[in-house]
């Protein structure tokens, strides 16, 4: 299995609000977007800065003017998005030096204790000699907090799981050149995945989820599998997307 139908990238905005959107989005083609493009991009940059591959080359001579695309659709690289890049893999790796850590990159986690379907994909984890460090790179530009970031602390769970407790753990979440940092209580974070999480992650893995229109289905790939989605369409309901809801 490539991808989890209950991604944690997807549990904050998505699954946890509505269950059936994990199994309905699944089924959904995937389709490449300007933004995921644009985000894949940025992430392929900073993944060779990152791996060294551009000892005495300029990032910005390098990368500037490149195409990138995904199937379809393309995106051409221009200078601010090698900045975006170029100051989240100086940040890592300022960090790691800091911490004298091993670096992960992209390293597939697994929260088996709760459930073999729930598993994804770190951006980054620096394991240093007391802290683990899991990074999330993001190139968008609506803000992501931190504080609570579901899709983060899935990936510290699994973490937690694979290293033990003798770590502290932080979560960081890179974006338009600025870390937002913080440091999680692990027994807070084992109750909330074996409780709270675990509830979510069954309510979603049902055979038959239940659907529960709200904001959620506009950001929700499977809606035109969805039932409870068409039936109030067409009854003339209408969602207005407001923030941090
Ligand atoms: S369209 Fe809405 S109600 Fe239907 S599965 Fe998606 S999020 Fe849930």
């Amino acid at each position: 299995m490539a991808h989890s139908v209950i991604s944690p990238s997807a549990f904050d905005k998505l699954w946890s609000k509505c269950p059936a959107s994990a199994s309905l989005s699944a089924k959904a083609p995937y389709v490449a977007t300007e933004a995921t493009v644009t985000g894949s991009a940025a992430h392929w940059m900073a993944e060779k800065i990152m791996r060294q591959e551009l000892i005495d080359i300029d990032p910005y001579k390098h990368f500037v003017g490149q195409t990138y695309a995904d199937g379809e659709v393309k995106i051409t690289i221009d200078k601010k998005l090698v900045q975006k890049s170029l100051a989240y893999a100086n940040y890592v790796l300022k960090k790691k030096e800091e911490m004298k850590a091993k670096m992960l990159i992209e390293e597939k986690v697994y929260v088996s204790e709760v459930s073999d379907y729930l598993f994804g994909t770190a951006d980054i984890i620096l394991i240093g000699k007391d802290k683990i460090s899991l990074i999330d790179f993001k190139s968008g530009k609506w803000p992501v907090e931190v504080i609570n970031n579901g899709q983060l602390k899935i990936y510290t769970l699994g973490a937690v799981m694979r290293w033990g407790d003798k770590y502290k753990y932080e979560n960081v979440i890179f974006q338009n050149g600025k870390a937002k940092e913080t440091t999680l209580d692990l027994h807070d974070l084992v109750d909330w995945g074996l409780g709270y999480l675990k509830e979510k992650v069954e309510l979603a893995l049902e055979k038959n989820p239940t659907e529960v229109v709200g904001q959620q289905c506009l950001l929700c790939k499977g809606k035109h599998l969805c039932k409870k989605y068409t039936e109030f369409k067409s009854n003339g309901g209408n969602i207005i997307w407001k923030r941090n809801q």
